[in-house]
């Protein structure tokens, strides 16, 4: 059977040149480059040529990137850093809709005495500028809010975002992990202080990931060993994954316009079908303002994860906005702060797509859904 693949805010394939990049350097490349001798000192240029495709695309200085382990490692650093450099500072601000990476961060630093603010947001997935602005205050060390949303793709006005925090004296965080490679972004014109990015989202390889630091922001060390990263994030270099994301992050460059053309009209027919075929569906997020590969549709009265089950047996990769915790079944954090009701919320499906997807696929799965939203609603209790 022939995989569908829509899952790709969840993790991406990564690009054949982007693997033919790397490969050299497990097997003939992988001196370490902090070694004395030239083998192992030949491989930094190759690191530093990554720092530039990463920087081109951001439109930022090669000297802003730091490499780590992914989007998870960048958001922790970028917080608990940005706190740990103005200690006297101990106010937080965030969204409630912000990926766990950020929100249990927060949460978990917030038992620790920290005041967390939590914005909430309207039933578009957009937050209240004007309530962010009420917010703000001396005592706000850091403002962490994402790029665009992972389950809705709601894009968040960042660079307006920028302007009121800076002019509150406070650091901006952004995840932009969902955004980069998709929308064009560009860190010369935002007053953005930190970003945080991952390879495995952008056809790049997983456990690689950077977090952009503009000069100048006031950034405690989050790895202590070595000097690597300016002493900022110690560890010998993953040189085949910061290779790998150099790579990918100049193909996405290349295919930025491509994102916002051809695969938005692929998202869009799948999106208007399953809309018109299927009854009680409901689009989540607004419907603009939106990564160009996202959508996020609720089916009432279902489960999301009888929807994923059925769409596997097609070999259909989707995914729901639930999350499985000790044994009950959670309906996602972000369409609960969207006030999605409960009987909707808990029958979402995220389709996200990349620009591996062809017509015939959108036209394969849109096919399948009546059938399986029926079959499910024949079974369904909350069914009159
Ligand atoms: N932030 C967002 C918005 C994400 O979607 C993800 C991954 O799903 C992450 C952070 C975590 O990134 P990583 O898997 O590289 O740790």
């Amino acid at each position: 059977m022939k995989t569908v693949y829509m899952d790709n805010n969840a993790t991406s394939q990564v690009a054949g040149e982007v693997l033919a990049e790397m490969l050299p350097f497990f097997t003939e490349t992988y001196g370490n480059p902090s070694s004395m001798h030239s083998f192992g000192g030949a491989v930094g240029k190759h690191i530093n040529n990554a720092r530039g495709q990463i920087a081109t695309l951001l439109g930022c200085d090669e000297s802003e990137i730091i490499f780590t382990s992914g989007g998870t490692e960048s958001d922790n650093a970028a917080i608990k850093g940005a706190l740990a450099a103005e200690p006297e500072k101990r106010k937080i601000i965030t969204t409630r809709v912000e990926h766990p990476a950020v929100l249990t961060t927060c949460r978990e630093l917030e038992s620790q005495g920290y005041n967390v603010v939590e914005l909430g947001v309207d039933s578009h997935g957009q937050i209240d500028i004007s309530q962010l602005e009420a917010e703000l205050d001396d005592s706000t060390a850091i403002v962490s809010i994402m790029y665009a949303n992972n389950e809705t793709g709601v894009i968040f006005p960042i660079e307006k975002i920028g302007e009121i925090v800076k002019a509150a004296g406070a650091v901006l965080h952004t995840d932009a992990v969902q955004a980069v490679g998709k929308i064009p972004l560009n860190l010369s014109s935002a007053k953005i202080d930190l970003l945080s990015l991952s390879g495995h989202k952008l056809h790049g390889p997983k456990g690689i990931g950077v977090l952009y630091v503009r000069k100048g922001t006031r950034l405690s060390p989050f790895i202590a060993g070595g000097h690597q990263e300016k002493g900022r994030r110690a560890g010998t270099e993953n040189t085949a994954g910061i290779v790998g994301l150099g790579k990918a992050c100049e193909i996405a460059g290349e295919f930025i316009a491509e994102e916002n053309t051809t695969v938005r009209k692929l998202r869009d027919k799948l999106e208007k079908t399953i809309l018109t075929t299927c009854p009680d569906a409901i689009l989540n997020g607004d419907k603009n303002n939106r990564l160009p590969n996202t959508t996020n549709i609720s089916f009432e009265f279902i489960e999301g994860e009888a929807i994923l089950l059925l769409l596997d047996q097609f070999g259909i990769c989707a995914s729901s906005g639930s999350a499985c915790t000790s044994g009950s079944l959670e309906p996602s954090h972000v369409l609960r702060a969207m006030g999605v009701p409960f009987t909707a919320a808990h029958g979402s499906i995220r389709y996200s797509l990349s620009r591996y997807n062809t017509e015939a696929e959108v036209d394969f799965v849109a096919e399948k859904m009546p059938t399986i939203i029926n079959q499910l609603r024949e079974l369904s209790p909350f069914v009159k």
